[in-house]
């Protein structure tokens, strides 16, 4: 299975938007700022990882984070 970047706790997200900034090939935003993972966990290829790492290390609040499924 796919790695998949996920936002644990929608409520930590307050739209900074430092994330997508990192990864705008895998995150997009909504109309009021919040990533879009916030509604589904976002697949990711290998090619994107240190994409999506940079996201996850990028969010000062701890919003993200990346979970490896076998
Ligand atoms: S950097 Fe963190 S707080 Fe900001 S939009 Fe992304 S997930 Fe939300």
């Amino acid at each position: 299975m796919a790695p998949k970047l996920v936002i644990e706790e929608f409520i930590r997200c307050t739209g900074h938007g430092r994330c997508y900034s990192e990864a705008p090939d895998l995150l997009d935003y909504d109309d009021e700022g919040f990533v879009s993972v916030r509604h589904a966990p976002m697949e990711f290829t290998e090619a994107d990882r240190e994409d999506a790492k940079a996201a996850v290390r990028a969010c000062p609040e701890r919003a993200l984070s990346i979970v490896e499924e076998d």
